[in-house]
């Protein structure tokens, strides 16, 4: 076995780890769908859901704890002679019990993704209360409601619907993923800093880190789309 080989190994272990982070997001976006069938968000189906979450929240965790145990025991043995190679899968296995046993259940609580699959639930289950109050109150307003959420559903880059919205932490702004992931990351590979585009926004320097799938914005847009396509 050799250093680079492991390297290798571990990256194709943090693609997988972009993996589980993708089935969180679709996870949350079923339970969105049936916050919006049933209208609550404390039903069996969301216990079960949550159950799911947490697993993959684990996943996540212990593959951290896997590269971190190979990075530390690697920069161990690389100013060894050749000779300690041979520990390295044991000390590895040790150091990595060590570490899983360390994991909280407040830890994978404390998943971003936990936090929006829980967060992005409540929204939801509000919001879809909210609309349906809303809708046999008053329909006169709709006009007004369609071309208010309309500008907020552009992009300040594509000036197009978005399709997959990210919001910024930092300063609130909303983006589409695929134009402002391409932008970040051209600027940075000029060493360049990305300015948050909304107009008036102060926000000088965007980092991916910053951004975040807003799953109940996504749903807002598709269901818009979708009316607006009845009419
Ligand atoms: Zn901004």
């Amino acid at each position: 076995m050799s250093l680079s080989s492991v390297q290798s190994t571990l990256s194709t272990l943090k693609s997988c780890q972009a993996d589980i982070g993708g089935c969180m997001d679709m996870v949350s976006d079923v339970a969105l769908g049936i916050v919006e069938a049933q209208g609550m968000d404390n039903s069996p189906a969301l216990k079960k859901l949550e159950g799911m979450i947490l697993e993959c929240s684990r996943l996540d965790r212990e593959i951290n704890c896997f590269v971190e145990s190979v990075d530390e025991m690697t920069a161990q043995v690389r100013h060894e002679p050749p000779e300690a190679m041979v520990h390295l899968r044991n000390s590895v296995k040790e150091r990595f019990t060590e570490l899983v046993a360390g994991v909280t259940d407040a830890d994978l609580q404390r998943h971003s993704k936990v936090v929006a699959f829980r967060d992005s639930v409540r929204k939801y289950a509000m919001q879809a209360g909210q609309t349906a109050a809303e809708n046999e109150e008053e329909e006169l307003d709709e006009d007004i409601a369609v071309t208010q959420s309309q500008t907020n559903f552009i992009c300040p880059l594509t000036q197009a619907e978005m399709v997959s919205p990210v919001k910024n932490k930092k300063c609130h702004h909303y983006y589409d993923q695929e134009a402002v992931l391409e932008m970040i990351k051209a600027r940075h590979k000029n060493k360049k800093k990305f300015r948050c585009p909304k107009v008036g926004c102060g926000n000088t320097d965007v980092q991916l880190s910053d951004l975040e799938l807003d799953l109940v914005m996504k749903r807002m847009i598709q269901n818009h789309k979708r009316q607006s396509g009845k009419t």
